[in-house]
């Protein structure tokens, strides 16, 4: 027996895509033509979107909020596991990528369900609360810039109802948050999130440790 998590090769990631929900034509469609792009990495791998799918479904969510939707894959995969009637307020600062997350959505039969803001996400956040939107979201996924995933995480404690669930991507950050010779910039503040979020009062908090780590924090 080993307390060490299982090392993911490439032909057991291939194994768990294979033993996970499969994907549909539309996320396969979609993949394929995002991994032609320059930034391919950003988007979540078909596993984790299992994962997120099952969570959508496990918690019931009705409303979702995305902060960081490059090319539309995670909300295609989240707004799809919505019931009827379910709906999702996406934001991200480029219109251009976010037109091929759009077409997608739209050939899926899922593009009523979201709701694209464009422009800074912070300012977006802080928009929905201005207009009485706290409270109101019972899931977040935070996955765009690392600079600002604090703020992120503060906006989304307001927005996401108690028991509800934010889910925040990339907090493994390659490995380099365990690497104490790593003092990055960017890895020092995913670090410091980590931790705050472990000894956060407001929060259930777990890591887990699926693509490139997603910590998972329920709102007390
Ligand atoms: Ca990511």
């Amino acid at each position: 027996m080993s307390r060490a998590t299982i090392m993911v090769d490439d032909r057991l990631g291939e194994y768990l895509d294979f033993i996970n929900r499969p994907e549909t034509a539309a996320q396969r469609k979609l993949r394929d033509e995002t991994g032609m792009m320059p930034n391919a990495g950003m988007q979540i791998g078909p596993n984790q979107g299992s994962f997120m799918a099952f969570l959508i479904k496990l918690l019931g969510v009705e409303r979702a909020l995305e902060i960081g939707t490059f090319t539309g894959y995670s909300a295609l995969t989240v707004a799809s596991a919505l019931p009827e009637g379910g709906t999702m307020v996406c934001c991200d600062v480029s219109a251009e990528w976010t037109a091929k997350g759009r077409a997608a959505w739209t050939e899926a039969g899922i593009g009523d369900r979201i709701d694209l803001r464009i422009g800074p996400a912070a300012e977006t956040l802080d928009q929905l609360i201005a207009d009485g939107e706290a409270g109101t979201f019972d899931f977040a996924f935070i996955d765009a810039d690392k600079d600002n995933y604090d703020r992120y995480y503060e906006q989304c404690l307001i927005l996401v109802r108690k028991g509800g669930l934010i889910a925040i991507d990339n907090v493994l950050w390659s490995g380099g948050v365990a690497d104490p010779s790593d003092q990055d910039r960017l890895t020092v503040m995913i670090r410091a999130l980590n931790e705050k979020l472990r000894d956060d009062p407001r929060v259930d908090f777990c890591l887990v440790p699926i693509g490139d780590g997603l910590s998972l924090a329920r709102p007390r």
